[in-house]
């Protein structure tokens, strides 16, 4: 594909295939230099969801987002994002808007009907308003809420879905963990996040991080005493001035997070901090990327 775009490796053992679609692992390894052997790759192709990851990877598509980076999807403002791990399929959240939610799915071959549960991170309607796809065909997925979501959540979602209230650490998907609910009193949104261990560290991903983007990654790291690999999703910065996003950023270098994909309610000033301090370790996000992890 021509916009193949292969970044170098940095990290030790996994690979982190960023790709926007596709079908095949790269073919081509990365540039290759003496320590470069066990490296992962970092790339970003045109389709890759065509093979399915191998057992030991992690694949997490972006489905819905502020922008696109597969132009077959739309953006609209939201986040969604499926994790594929460990032979099985959860959902993070899904977007603003049912009528590109939907169609978005459609563009990336994905049918609903494989999806086996749902975390809904917080009740904001730019992370449920696709629910109202899921709802049809009587399935009753297992959604996962959190015990502070408001009554009108359940009684709006309560027929369609059997609820569940995710609490911290849980297992949600074989691998894959919530943080279960953080919120911050002066804001007042309860939200979980998901963690998923790998061996190279923490995957977190967040939705619109309203506990905050650092008290999120801190009980991550406080849950599994692990290094962070990557942090993805939305960060909520948009209101932060440049010192406290440089103050962020050490954090995030304290805590040892080692990758960062911004997106969503981080704010544009903001991602573009982040991907000036990250350089080849910022992870470009958007609907339709498909980041793979290791395998
Ligand atoms: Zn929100
Ligand atoms: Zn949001």
């Amino acid at each position: 594909m021509g916009d193949q775009l292969r970044l170098p490796a940095t990290g030790p053992l996994l690979a982190l295939l960023v790709a926007l679609g596709a079908a095949k692992m790269p073919t081509t390894a990365a540039p290759a230099t003496a320590a470069a052997v066990a490296a992962p790759r970092l790339g970003v192709r045109a389709s890759s969801r065509d093979a399915a990851p191998d057992a030991g990877a992690l694949r997490i598509t972006v489905l819905f987002d502020n922008t696109v980076a597969d132009p077959r999807l739309r953006a609209a403002w939201g986040f969604a994002a499926l994790i594929e791990h460990r032979g099985h399929t959860v959902l993070f959240d899904t977007g603003g808007d049912a009528g590109v939610f939907g169609p978005n799915l459609d563009s990336l071959g994905i049918d609903p009907r494989h999806i086996e549960a749902i975390a809904i991170s917080h009740a904001h309607d730019d992370h449920i308003a696709g629910l109202a796809i899921l709802a049809a065909g009587g399935r009753r997925v297992l959604l996962y809420a959190l015990p502070a979501f408001p009554a009108a959540f359940r009684e709006r979602f309560g027929s369609a879905f059997r609820l569940a209230d995710a609490a911290p650490g849980q297992e949600l998907s074989p691998g894959v963990f919530t943080t279960g609910e953080l919120v911050d009193p002066a804001v007042g949104v309860p939200e979980q996040s998901l963690v998923i261990p790998t061996d190279s560290g923490l995957v977190i991903v967040t939705a619109c991080a309203h506990p905050g983007i650092v008290a999120i990654v801190r009980r991550a790291v406080a849950m599994y005493h692990a290094p962070v690999y990557l942090v993805a999703g939305g960060f909520h910065l948009l209101q932060k001035s440049d010192v406290e996003l440089d103050a962020i950023i050490a954090e995030f270098r304290r805590l040892g997070v080692r990758r960062v994909g911004a997106t969503h309610c981080t704010g544009e000033r903001a991602i573009a901090r982040l991907a000036a301090a990250y350089g080849q370790d910022f992870v470009p996000m958007g609907a339709g990327r498909v980041l793979l992890i290791g395998g």
